[in-house]
């Protein structure tokens, strides 16, 4: 275990940091988590999220965790509604019979954000997590290092690991190479009550999700199981639309008006996305790391998830990628096959580098996919497939 006797902190308690700290915790390693959050009740606004057998499952099983999975998940979540843009549903897995379960390759059990985080909070020791910690820097202290908190406070620590997500302030120290702007542009929001604030939509969801796509431009719909609507819009943008549009994000018939106009082909029935007051609104442009990104390892400092390889949401994938770099790191660290730090973090990062451009890609590429002509057949055919 090449963590005895040293003080472990890892930056970022999303799934990829809380579930290393987990596994980490279950070698015995003093681990603290350090977290922007101000406690753990911070509301997780977002898409629920699924998990893959090979990847996100994998990790909470070898974390003990699966049956608090199995306590938390959402049947019938996974199950898919595509649409055209005048809300036509053209598939519907809510009618297929088959009904996948754990142990099948293709059975992609939905999550809630929150609940996945309060199954990962309560399996760690109390006093884990530093709350209300945002990282401001880093700076080196012999082999190990400071930690520089926005509030003035500081700490240190042997070894850290940045899971800090797609605006890390550790990836700097490890590679100066920043992500890319992809083309193409989010509008994210959460609905609450949606049953009464934006009840076609939210039936048309049947508790699922809804991909909807035309114009080359898209909408998916995830319902929540607090009953919120979650959802983004998306289509291709310059760089610097966010601020060019000059729309204030916090008022919603501001963006109301904006999406009657960009999205004038489509039905009236998706202007219920912004006709309440009661819908939080994030814009998002899309970056993706670098895919040919390569660093020179250091002994004592890291990255997972996607502080490491952020990519666009179209595979589903960067949970999923996060969970199992906290495993595969928590392997390389703990299981004995490493002679020290540098050689252990070493061959993590060359195999996690790999794997992140491969998804990355395969990300991309679906995302470009879904605002092209062909979109919807390209869907179909992954849905039948
Ligand atoms: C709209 C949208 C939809 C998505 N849908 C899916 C999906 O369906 N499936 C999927 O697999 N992925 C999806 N993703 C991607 C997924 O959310 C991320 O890949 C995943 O959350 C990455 O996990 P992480 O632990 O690396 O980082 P994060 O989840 O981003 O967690 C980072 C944590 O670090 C904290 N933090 C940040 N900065 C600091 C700091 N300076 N100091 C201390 N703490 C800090 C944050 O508060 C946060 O808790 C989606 C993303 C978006 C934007």
């Amino acid at each position: 275990m090449l963590l005895t006797h040293k003080q472990t902190a890892i930056i970022g308690g999303g799934p990829g940091g809380l579930t290393l700290a987990r596994l980490l915790q279950l070698q015995g390693a003093v681990v603290t988590v350090y977290e922007r959050d101000l406690d753990r009740t911070a509301r997780q606004q977002g898409a629920t999220l699924d998990l893959h057998a090979d990847s996100g499952l994998r990790a909470l099983t070898e974390a003990g965790l699966l049956d608090a999975f199995r306590r938390h998940y959402r049947p019938g979540a996974d199950r898919l509604r595509l649409a055209d843009g005048q809300a036509r549903i053209l598939f519907d897995q809510h009618e297929q019979a088959e009904e996948l379960s754990f142990g099948h390759e293709h059975f992609r059990p939905e999550i809630d954000r929150a609940p996945l985080r309060e199954l990962l909070l309560d399996a760690l020791r109390p006093g884990t997590v530093a709350w209300n910690s945002q990282l401001r820097e880093l700076t080196r202290a012999g082999a190990g290092w400071h930690l520089h908190f926005q509030d003035g406070r500081t700490a240190y620590a042997d070894v850290v690991i940045g899971a800090d997500g797609a605006t890390s302030k550790v990836r700097p120290m490890v590679t100066p190479r920043p992500p890319f702007f992809t083309g193409y542009t989010l509008v994210e929001g959460t609905i609450d009550d949606a049953a009464r604030h934006a009840p076609g939509l939210w039936a048309l969801t049947k508790g699922g999700k809804v991909f909807a796509l035309a114009h080359d431009q898209s909408i998916i719909l995830s319902a929540k199981g607090d009953g919120s609507l979650s959802f983004y819009t998306c289509q291709a943008s310059t760089e610097d639309w966010v601020q060019r549009s000059g729309l204030d994000f916090r008022n919603p018939p501001q963006v109301a008006a904006w999406f009657a106009q960009d999205f004038a082909a489509w039905s009236p029935a998706w202007q219920e996305l912004f006709a309440t007051e009661h819908v939080y609104l994030v814009p998002r442009p899309q970056y993706c790391m670098p895919l040919d990104q390569t660093w020179e390892t250091q002994p004592t400092l890291t990255l997972l998830g996607d502080a490491a390889h952020l990519m666009p949401p179209y595979a589903g994938e960067g949970v999923n990628m996060a969970m199992l770099d906290a495993l595969e790191l928590s392997r390389c660290l703990t299981d004995g096959r490493f002679a020290d730090l540098h050689a252990a973090i070493g061959h993590y990062e060359a195999e996690m580098r790999q794997r992140g451009s491969t998804v990355a890609a395969v990300s991309v590429e679906a995302m470009q996919q879904l605002h092209s002509p062909g979109a919807m057949a390209w869907m179909s055919q992954l849905t039948e497939a």
